[in-house]
């Protein structure tokens, strides 16, 4: 099997209408300065030229914004770019990332006509009043007529959800997940929350009006999460976000994370976490007295068993 590599081409806040309150796009994205059609080829190269092109499967991902949220001229020459390697065939397919009340059928087509193979969508959570609350500016009536039409338009489906809102309970959560479910997304991210520098979140944490989740809390919830999209074989591709030098442990001089389940591996934690439940419910339906139990587990899996 071809081994799959991203491309990730950040494109920080441009064109967001929004200013969601955990959001400080510069910091997530580790960029500080806008994305340009000349810095995107560049990125591109560079990362091509470390690739085995015979081993690879190769996706350009434009990350970060809100993708279709940029005027259409810039949207066109990124996209330009990008596609000019899926026609020379070093590159196989194009994701991009935005929110749900940014797409309609006019940037649609505008993305088809440059081979985006997938879209992602900013969800966070199914619960308008947590929506408000957070400042998404969207509804999940958004959510659910933009992944519609995703579908319809014959586009690969993905969605973001977050855990740890202000005033979000687990069951909220839960319910996000389930009504995300119906929606038939082809692959999902899970963010825990964390409070970013310079953002309307770090305020009301400072202020003692917003107490982030434990990391405890946070794997407890994903938990429950990640079993609702696995029973539909949905694919999970990314739990917590990616650490950087920017989204690191919080004593760390550089980070920009001031609180919040933050951990390197916390996909790890969860599928760990997983493990240990299922190890325990198999333990205790042997209904046994023992002082010590032999797991045996397939090598690719031992890594979480053995942390568990
Ligand atoms: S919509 Fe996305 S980019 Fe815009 S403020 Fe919210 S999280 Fe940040």
């Amino acid at each position: 099997m071809k081994k799959q590599y991203i491309i990730p081409i950040f494109v920080p806040h441009l064109g967001c209408p929004n200013d969601c309150i955990f959001c400080n796009q510069k910091s997530i994205s580790g960029q500080k300065e806008n994305m340009t059609k000349e810095k995107a080829k560049k990125i591109i190269d560079n990362y091509l030229e470390s690739i085995k092109k015979e081993e690879a499967q190769i996706e350009i991902a434009f990350f970060g914004g809100s993708f279709t949220a940029i005027e259409p001229k810039l949207q066109e020459e990124l996209l330009e770019v990008a596609c000019e390697y899926v026609k020379n065939g070093q590159v196989e397919s194009i994701r991009v990332s935005t929110r749900p009340d940014c797409i309609d059928k006019e940037t649609l087509k505008r993305l088809k006509k440059y081979k985006v193979k997938t879209i992602e969508l900013g969800v966070q959570s199914a619960n308008d009043y947590i929506l408000k609350r957070a400042n998404r500016g969207h509804t999940f009536a958004d959510v659910k007529k933009a992944s519609k039409m995703i579908r319809w338009h014959g586009f690969k489906l993905g969605h973001q959800m977050m855990v740890g809102l202000p005033e979000s309970t687990r069951i909220d959560e839960v319910n996000t997940a389930k009504a995300l479910v119906k929606l038939k997304p082809k692959m999902v991210r899970i963010y825990p929350v964390l409070v970013v520098k310079n953002t309307k979140l770090e305020k009301e944490y400072k202020e003692g009006i917003y107490e982030p989740l434990s990391i405890i809390q946070a794997v407890e919830i994903c938990k429950e999460i990640v079993r609702i999209f696995a029973d539909k074989n949905i694919d999970i591709i990314r739990i917590g976000l990616q650490s950087t030098d920017e989204i690191s442990n919080p004593e760390n001089e550089k980070s920009e994370v001031v609180a919040g389940p933050y951990h390197p591996a916390f996909r790890q934690l969860v599928e760990s976490a997983m493990w240990y439940d299922a190890i325990v419910a198999k333990i205790k339906k042997l209904n046994a007295k023992v002082k010590e139990v032999e797991v045996t587990v397939n090598p690719i899996d031992s890594n979480n068993v053995i942390r568990a």
